[in-house]
């Protein structure tokens, strides 16, 4: 087996007081799960409703779970007794049918709103723009039952340092844009979730809370 358990403790040995990681399992079976939570690890994310089903079924009760893909509407109902965060909320749409499905459980989901800033193509994410809309319209406000935590990335796939950073930096800026604006009196908005195996290290240097990290600790994924 991977050494799961080495890699786990370089990547949090690399991370700063202040940044939590999420280890993402998806595709990845509940043995290496296990190796990584006798290490003390209790954040996973997994991106597919049904794997994930699977996993909270037999592993530890006590395991934070986070779903970090595209979320379909669709899926909420199967997630929402369980789940802790939705990482990648990318509109009123998708906000408002966990709100209600966390109702029926009378439990609170937190969410992020994912961003898209990276250049690739990609269907996901609200710009800057739809971001801003969502918030300066309000309806957020009346959902009860999420709580807006703050906010998710992905930077372009590349190798440029550079390009990851300033699309990072944009991100982070655009946090503190909104944090003073709507949420200055609202502690629990404080995430910025962003850094994955091939860019955490930048990310903590952009102001990141959360890394989501799979790869440099399980190995590669076999789809
Ligand atoms: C798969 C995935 C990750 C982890 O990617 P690695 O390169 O394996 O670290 C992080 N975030 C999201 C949204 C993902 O889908």
């Amino acid at each position: 087996m991977y050494d799961v358990k080495g890699n786990l403790r370089k990547v949090l040995g690399d991370l700063p007081d202040g940044v939590r990681l999420v280890a993402i399992s998806k595709y990845h079976p509940n043995e290496y799960i296990m190796a990584a939570y006798e290490e003390g690890q209790r954040v996973f994310g997994e991106s597919h409703e049904q794997e994930l089903r699977q996993k909270v079924e037999s592993l530890p009760k006590d395991i934070e779970w986070h779903f970090i893909g595209h979320l379909q509407t669709n899926k909420v109902k199967y997630i929402a007794p369980y789940i802790q965060m939705v990482e990648a909320v990318d509109s009123l749409k998708l906000l408002r049918e966990i709100n209600k499905q966390a109702a029926k459980h009378e439990r609170t989901i937190k969410v992020l709103l994912e961003l898209h800033i990276a250049e690739e193509e990609t269907k996901y994410g609200l710009t800057l723009d739809a971001c801003r809309q969502l918030l300066e319209d309000g309806e957020w406000r009346e959902l009860k039952n999420v709580q807006i935590c703050g906010l998710m990335m992905m930077a372009s796939y590349v190798d440029d340092v550079e390009q990851i950073r300033s699309e990072m930096m944009l991100a982070s800026d655009f946090f503190d844009e909104v944090k003073e604006r709507y949420f200055k009196d609202d502690p629990c908005f404080c995430e910025r979730s962003w850094g994955m195996s091939h860019d955490y290290p930048i990310a903590v240097e952009c102001h990141s809370t959360m890394v989501r990290v799979g790869t440099s600790i399980f190995g590669p994924r076999i789809y």
